[in-house]
């Protein structure tokens, strides 16, 4: 029983780390296929404006647009998942070993500089930024350049997504800001639990609503993120004011996207061979933090 029980438990707790991913999947193919009716069928949604129909043309960009930019989020993301960044099955070898490294005690090993222990992936993770939460992943030294360019393309299918469906708020809005409409964009699922709305306005509204409040903390993350990528630290670094391991903006970037960093972002397919090994980093700066 025992065993039962605590295989259930290991099959929810399991559950629950993929939960985000499931939801995100799902948020991400929703936008799209909304974003694609909006282009394929509704574009423009105005009335006034269907005299300046787009052209099947238009509607091809469009659609291409927003299809490169699901491929890259999604491909990004499998490579940044599948890709380890901890430190097993590397040679972290004995003889650099100095200022910087540590001994960790569950891994039972000597790390280098900038690796720490992730408790939730059970492992010590090379130039270690953080635990992504969304895709039960840790963000460090040989995936970074996929977690960044996911986000760069969600930033930017967001934006789009946002404006694209700037539309669908005037068209609620231009029948009158009344009660009913305001309700409609703000809470949209009480709307639709009331049978106040029909199911396809809750769609609309629920996807538009979505797109704006994913937009402003998609380029919260982003942007702080670019910084940090200029910067050369990463978000512990950050976090205890240094940046020992700067190489110069240009630098910063060779190092954390690879060799062809001014192309690689534009997809997950170009190699970008990384200049580092994850273990021996250029010290630039005080490794002390500042006061
Ligand atoms: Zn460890
Ligand atoms: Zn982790």
């Amino acid at each position: 029983m025992a065993s039962l029980g605590s295989r259930v438990f290991c099959k929810v707790e399991k559950l629950c780390h993929h939960l985000p991913v499931f939801l995100n999947t799902f948020l991400v193919f929703s936008i799209t296929g909304e974003v694609s009716y909006l282009v394929v069928v509704e574009a423009p949604l105005d009335e006034e404006q269907k005299k300046a129909e787009w052209s099947s043309r238009w509607k091809v960009v469009h659609l291409l647009a927003q299809y490169f930019m699901l491929w890259n989020i999604c491909w990004n993301a499998l490579l940044f998942v599948r890709t380890s960044p901890s430190i097993k099955g590397v040679f972290l070898g004995a003889e650099g070993m100095g200022q910087g490294w540590r001994f960790c005690y569950t891994c039972e090993a000597h790390t280098p500089p900038r690796c720490s222990h992730c408790y939730d992936c059970r492992v010590c993770v090379l130039r270690r930024d953080h635990h992504c939460v969304f895709f039960d992943q840790c963000v460090g030294f040989h995936n970074y350049r996929y977690f960044l360019c996911c986000l760069l393309f969600m930033w930017a299918g967001l934006l789009y997504a946002t404006l694209m469906n700037a539309e669908v708020f005037i068209v609620i809005l231009k029948e009158g800001v009344t009660v009913h409409s305001v309700l409609l964009l703000l809470i949209p699922w009480i709307m639709l639990i009331s049978g106040q709305v029909t199911a396809r306005a809750f769609a609309f509204a629920f996807i538009a609503d979505t797109c704006v409040v994913g937009f402003l903390l998609v380029s919260a993350f982003f942007f702080f993120h670019v910084v940090l990528l200029f910067r050369g630290q990463t978000t512990r670094e950050w976090y205890s004011s240094r940046r020992p391991y700067s190489l110069g903006p240009v630098g910063n970037l060779r190092h954390t996207l690879g060799l062809r960093w001014y192309v690689c972002w534009l997809s997950p397919l170009i190699p970008s061979p990384l200049p580092g090994d994850g273990i021996n980093f250029q010290v630039t700066g005080s490794l002390q933090p500042n006061q």
